[in-house]
């Protein structure tokens, strides 16, 4: 399948806070080509008639539904159309996948399943297997014939994953390591055939392992009874005494770490993509159902405080949909440039996750809680029987909450975004300290303003006077820090701020560039033009309050009253009728039925 190429190749992870891109940079849903709208509708069309028509089986894990339910993926090519051709994949490119993700993100628990054997389950073995591991395993993956499961957690180690005690020692004959220890919550494990297992090596050095299921001393505890997805299957995985050949060692001994981390930015991004998916559903529900529920003789989409909810479900999965694929591309660009310089095709998709990392985990805090926000106001429209077990919006609201906690908690995530972005500064790969003294000197000097000429050039305008306030809070505590005056590890408070500010100033961005796009395309953008103005809206209003947070923790005197000017002046934006633009976006949504931006 054709790659899609555009010219942003070379934008560095988290460049995105210093350096403008362009509007014909960015890819967008509207841009899907004929084949990535054949493969959506077959991705959709397999969801209705294979997961959601089997929902009641799927909930109570009837005969290892899930289980078929792969197999059938598998058949139709959807688990492996990231894997390279000789591994009997399709070796599709990056936004076709994100569009698969996409459409199994409407897959209720099942995308859960399905998330865990194509993400974290077969990627370690494509990233980081032998030659004879991936040839051995990589096609029954992809086919669904083998299914596959990971296992970092344990009882005493979650966010912390480094501190896992399952211990792996070779016994004398140097044949197996022998694996004592217990892994938790791990999804996929009630039937999965390969798990890719994480154990200290003499206690210390963290290796990853390929386990097979039939192993001696390897068992599985009862299933967890939770609040939600519970059509996924979620295990204990108990290791006695259990032997693993040496040769399904999984990279480098002592470098597991390695594996563990970089599989889980691909799963976050995924999980972006999967929560997109998801909120669609949800907002079809709602629009739906608000348009045919009479309350005071009218439909109760007619209510202003309804239309609020289903405009802003919709501003948050367009800002969330406009950043993903946005990402996709960034991804898919990287790859192509790597993969120009030399490197393979696994290896290459490796680095590039690497450099995205810090967008990987915005999409996945800000997917999680669009979907979150999206559920929750979809019980409310439904009223009480928002609140029965009879309709699909209770389910959604249990099923949607797992997000802000697997593949690193949201906590975990803002505060890597923060650090990936420092350290990054700290090493010269970003010159996020030259703006930083730019805006300084700004702040200094009588206020100029050259807005950009066009038609966005007022949202670019207050688009790159954000970036400033971002400058002047981390640069700010960065300073502090430097000067010895604060320790921003025990300043977590600070670090959330800044996470925020970045997750409003990349989503921002992204909506502004795909909305100037569409536009170049000659589409309207009526609708589109109001989504842009009230998440402009509110975003500049929560980054005032996240910067002023943040600064008064950490400034004090002149210094702050100077920072906080810069924070007056650079949130400053035309104020736009809210209230109005809500109306627009609620009253396209009813007509149409559906998400339809
Ligand atoms: C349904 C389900 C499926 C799962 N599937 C898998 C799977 O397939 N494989 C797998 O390996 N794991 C899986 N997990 C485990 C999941 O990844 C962990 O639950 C998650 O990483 C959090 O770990 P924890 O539960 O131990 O919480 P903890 O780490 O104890 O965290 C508790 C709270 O403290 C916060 N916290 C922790 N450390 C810090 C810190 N340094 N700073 C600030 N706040 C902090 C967290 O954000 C959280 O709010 C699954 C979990 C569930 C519930």
């Amino acid at each position: 399948m054709e790659e899609t190429i555009t010219n942003n190749a070379l934008l560095k992870g988290g460049e995105f806070v210093i350096k403008e891109s362009k509007a014909q940079d960015v890819f967008i849903p509207e841009e899907f080509n004929e084949e990535q709208l054949m493969v959506k509708q077959m991705a959709k069309d397999f969801v209705d008639a294979e997961v959601k028509a089997h929902i009641h089986k799927l909930e109570k894990q009837e005969d290892n539904i899930a289980a078929t339910m792969l197999e059938k993926a598998g058949e139709l090519g959807l688990l492996a159309s990231h894997m390279p051709e000789k591994y009997d994949g399709t070796a599709m490119d990056t936004n076709t996948n994100t569009v698969i993700c996409e459409e199994l993100g409407k897959a209720l628990s099942f995308s859960v399943t399905f998330a865990a054997h194509t993400g974290i389950g077969m990627l370690p073995i494509l990233y980081f297997g032998t030659e004879e591991q991936k040839q051995k395993y990589l096609p029954a993956l992809s086919t669904g014939k083998l299914k596959a499961c990971y296992c970092l957690t344990e009882p005493s180690s979650g966010s912390d994953a480094l501190s896992a005690k399952t211990k792996a020692v070779l016994n004398d004959a140097g044949t197996h390591y022998i694996l004592n220890g217990q892994k938790m919550w791990i999804s996929n494990s009630g039937f999965a055939d390969i798990f890719i297992v994480f154990a200290k090596i003499d206690g210390d050095k963290f290796t990853g392992f390929i386990i097979e299921r039939d192993t001696e001393g390897m068992t599985l505890g009862a299933e967890e009874d939770k609040m939600g997805i519970k059509g996924s299957s979620t295990r204990q995985v108990f290791f006695e005494n259990a032997p693993v050949p040496i040769e399904n060692v999984l990279g480098t001994i002592g470098k597991g770490h390695h594996i563990a981390f970089n599989v889980l930015n691909v799963g976050r991004f995924k999980l972006g993509a999967l929560s997109l998916g998801g909120c669609k559903d949800s907002i079809a529900l709602a629009v739906n159902y608000a348009s045919e529920r009479v309350q005071f003789k009218q439909p109760i989409a007619n209510f202003g405080a309804i239309q609020y909810k289903l405009a802003e479900q919709s501003i948050r999965a367009y800002a969330l949909e406009s950043t993903q694929y946005r990402v996709s591309n960034l991804l898919q660009d990287r790859i192509n440039h790597v993969k120009s310089q030399g490197k393979g095709i696994e290896e290459s998709k490796l680095i590039s996750a690497e450099e995205y990392a810090i967008e990987c985990a915005i999409l996945k805090v800000y997917g999680s809680e669009v979907l979150d926000y999206t559920v929750d106001e979809t019980v409310q429209i439904f009223g009480g029987l928002g609140f029965s077990e009879e309709f699909g919006a209770a389910r959604s609201y249990r099923d949607s909450r797992i997000n802000r906690i697997y593949e690193g908690t949201n906590e975990i995530n803002r505060l890597l975004s923060v650090d990936m972005l420092l350290k990054r500064a700290m090493k010269g790969h970003l010159d996020i300290v030259g703006p930083a003294w730019a805006v300084q000197k700004e702040l200094m000097a009588v206020p100029s303003s050259t807005k950009p000429e066009g038609a966005f050039g007022e949202h670019k305008f207050v688009l790159q006077n954000l970036k400033k306030v971002l400058l002047i809070v981390a640069g700010g505590a960065v300073k502090k820090q430097m000067d010895g005056k604060l320790n921003l590890k025990e300043e977590q408070e600070i670090l959330m701020n800044i996470a925020d500010i970045l997750i409003d100033i990349f989503t921002l961005e992204s909506v502004l560039l795909r909305v100037e796009k569409r536009k170049g395309m000659g589409k309207d953008c009526t609708v589109q033009q109001h989504i842009l103005n009230v998440h402009l809206h509110d975003a500049a209003d929560r980054i005032n309050k996240n910067a002023t947070d943040a600064l008064i923790s950490f400034a004090e005197g002149d210094e702050l009253r100077m920072m906080l000017m810069g924070v007056k002046r650079y949130t400053k934006h035309t104020p736009c009728n809210v209230k109005e633009s809500r109306r627009v976006i609620a009253r396209k949504l009813v007509e149409e039925n559906e998400y339809c931006f």
